[in-house]
């Protein structure tokens, strides 16, 4: 009996599993490292969803029901004063970076899924690559899958130039339960997207599943981010420097974030934020902040070694697709590779071609939307036309709806559905 390949896939997230799954489904033997200690769930947040995630997900064969998120079928958007100035009828499946990391968690084999395992190195050669890991092991296969996300060791090990950059502004997110609303702010806010505007910055909050991803009404979460400039010289290290001066480089684990730091962004969500809104940034447990980044790799296959998902490219939250671009990354990878019928360097530099092209589209389109909010940290006078604030109607219409498919990501601008 023919033994089946090895793939190696380095970062257990979504990304990673997303990757391992399709590869598996392909006839390949797959071993999944993941360099955290212990399971992944408690992390994340909500995430938008689009149609192709789905359909990749059922394509895998995995249960795509009622449980996945939670519908939303109107966007508002609030002013100031409280007021609904804008009102879009669009609707958008909202669910959870765990609830979508649980999914396929639990369908995978648990003994080929190894946490604690970090990668350091790489070697490769004609038939294949070794991964070593920082506890002194070894592993070989015919393939290694990057997986690792934006700060990619893999990335870093074959292409240390490419660097993601710093957008110039930060995700301020938090979570509240939906047993926390009174009935009016539920009736006007908790089954709609809700957008609001402050000048040079964005606001969005949407339903998601609740505690241990939860869909019943009642037990859902709300969930916010609030897109704020924030320069990378001195801001973001402040931010980032918890109560004993200690300073953790472009992020910090949230119960370290200062408390006067969370205050402030409660004192500045009361000043510039609808009150209905306020109010729910005030009563949120823990607030925490992303950074946010642009990232485009010059190549997504080199050699042995293939980089998915964020270790490739990093879009802008803005078109809320992070999450589904690493799925048709694994999905193409393991298509491209039956294609070639085991031919690696074929099927890899069609990977390579088909997924950078989607990947630096989607960055693009991504930077576009942010660009007002990147261009607040130079003078009004300095701006350009593309860095003027969208009217709310376009940003209302835009934000994570982009049609993924790459046929209309590709058309000429004004041609995209
Ligand atoms: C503010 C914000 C909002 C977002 N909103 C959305 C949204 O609405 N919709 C959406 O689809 N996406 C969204 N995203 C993007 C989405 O979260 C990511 O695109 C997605 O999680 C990428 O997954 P990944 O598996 O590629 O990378 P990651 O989730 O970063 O996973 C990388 C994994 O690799 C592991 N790792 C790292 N280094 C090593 C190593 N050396 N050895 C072994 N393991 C390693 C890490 O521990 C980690 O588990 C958002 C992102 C942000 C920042």
């Amino acid at each position: 009996m023919k033994t089946r390949p090895r793939a190696l896939v380095i970062g257990g997230s979504i990304g990673g599993l997303f990757a391992a799954h399709w590869l598996r489904a392909t006839g390949w033997d797959v071993r999944v490292f993941e360099r955290v200690g212990d399971d992944l769930a408690s992390r994340g947040a909500g995430i938008g969803t689009h149609e192709e995630l789905r359909a990749v997900i059922s394509r895998l064969g995995l249960t795509v029901d009622e449980t996945i998120g939670v519908w939303v079928h109107t966007r508002i958007c609030l002013d100031r004063g409280g007021r609904i100035t804008h009102q879009l009828a669009t609707s958008q499946l909202q669910s959870s970076w765990a609830r979508i990391y649980r999914l396929l968690k639990d369908a995978f084999p648990a003994a080929d899924y190894r946490f604690g395992m970090a990668l350091e190195r790489i070697e490769q050669d004609a038939g294949g690559v070794t991964a070593f890991f920082a506890d002194g092991s070894r592993e070989r296969g015919e393939l290694l899958v990057g997986a690792d996300g934006v700060r990619s060791t893999v990335r870093e090990l074959l292409l240390p130039e490419a660097q993601p950059r710093y957008a110039g502004y930060v995700a301020w997110r938090g979570l509240v339960d939906e047993a926390t609303f009174s009935p009016p702010a539920h009736k006007e806010l908790f089954e709609r997207y809700t957008m609001c505007f402050p000048d040079g910055e964005m606001m969005l909050c949407y339903p998601v599943p609740g505690r241990d991803n939860d869909t019943r009404a009642g037990r859902r979460g709300y969930n916010h981010i609030w897109y704020r400039p924030t320069d990378g010289r001195e801001a973001l290290p402040r931010l980032c420097t918890d109560a004993s001066g200690h300073c953790h480089g472009i992020s910090i684990p949230p119960p370290l974030i200062r408390p006067e730091v969370t205050a402030r962004i409660k004192a500045d969500a009361r000043e510039l934020l609808a009150p209905q809104i306020a109010a729910i940034v005030e009563r949120t447990g823990q607030l925490f902040f992303q950074a946010v980044f642009d990232l485009e790799s010059p190549r997504i296959a080199l050699g042995r070694v293939a980089l998915l998902g964020d270790a490739a490219f990093v879009a802008r939250p803005h078109v809320g697709a992070g999450v589904t671009k690493a799925a048709l990354d694994a999905e193409c990878l393991a298509r491209a590779i039956q294609a070639a019928d085991g031919d690696l360097d074929t099927a890899l530099s069609r990977y390579d071609r088909e997924r950078r092209l989607f990947g630096s589209r989607i960055v693009a389109r991504a930077r576009k939307l942010g660009a007002y909010i990147e261009a607040q940290l130079k003078p009004p006078s300095e701006r350009t036309e593309a860095e003027r604030q969208p009217p709310p109607e376009f940003l209302m219409r835009e934000i994570g709806t982009i049609n993924l498919d790459l046929k209309a990501l590709t058309a000429p601008e004004g041609a995209t559905p």
